[in-house]
């Protein structure tokens, strides 16, 4: 079931905050994000390329899909012709992947760099020394069919506030070194990605311009 009372007290909440809200719908039927797209919501996170494609096709069009889940490279096609967001760059590759074909639909495609702040080394991502390498690459400037909005990160699953503040601290740090480090260009780098059902509280507090919202919204997966 659907938690309409709590989107709407997210809604209100994020009234106080520059900050909008992905509401992540992964594993969850069409059913569901019709339920908050009637009560006006239209930004919503997907985690699996095949799920994603499919539920695109029975939805409405104005739906603005994030994908915010791990990307293969070989599965960028399928989502290239409608994506508005991907938040999981993580390579090169997969940035190369996604330039050729967002070129190939004559589209630009707005990108974050997902960046690894949580505990577990099961979370993809940057470390912080990578990115200002990866900035400088001579194949990352010539890139003209991607635009990098800014970055993305997931804390550790835990309940210990301060673990989690430090790694969001990281994560606005290593904006910050890119905001300032001139390889990029900052008139379009404005978003940082973080927050989710357990600790986007934290997360607005600290600044998040993108909370990405399941459980809280669609019910436990
Ligand atoms: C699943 C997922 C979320 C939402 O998680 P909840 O804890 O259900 O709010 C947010 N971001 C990413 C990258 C996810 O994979």
């Amino acid at each position: 079931m659907i938690q309409l009372q709590t989107y709407k007290q997210i809604i209100t909440e994020l009234e106080n905050y520059n900050c909008n809200l992905v509401a992540v719908s992964k594993l969850k039927p069409v059913s569901d994000i019709l339920g908050f797209y009637q009560a006006g919501h239209r930004i919503f996170g997907e985690n699996y390329v095949n799920e994603l494609v499919e539920k695109q096709s029975q939805l409405p069009e104005d739906i603005n899909w994030h994908f915010i889940g791990h990307l293969q490279s070989n599965k960028v096609k399928y989502i290239a012709p409608f994506v508005s967001m991907i938040h999981s760059v993580d390579s090169l590759k997969l940035l190369k992947e996604i330039n050729k074909r967002a070129l190939q639909n004559d589209r630009i495609i707005d990108c974050l760099v997902q960046i690894h702040i949580a505990e577990e080394n099961t979370k993809f991502g940057f470390s912080a020394n990578e990115l200002l390498d990866f900035f400088k690459q001579p194949d990352f400037i010539e890139m003209k069919n991607i635009c990098i909005k800014g970055v993305m990160g997931m804390g550790t699953f835990t309940n210990d506030q301060e673990q989690i503040k430090k790694e969001f601290s990281t994560l606005l740090t290593c904006y910050e070194d890119i905001a300032a480090s001139n390889l990029i260009d900052v008139k379009h780098f404005t978003e940082k990605s973080f927050g989710m059902s357990g600790d986007y509280k934290i997360a607005l507090k600290m600044g998040s311009s993108l909370i990405r919202i399941g459980s809280l919204l669609f019910g436990s997966r």
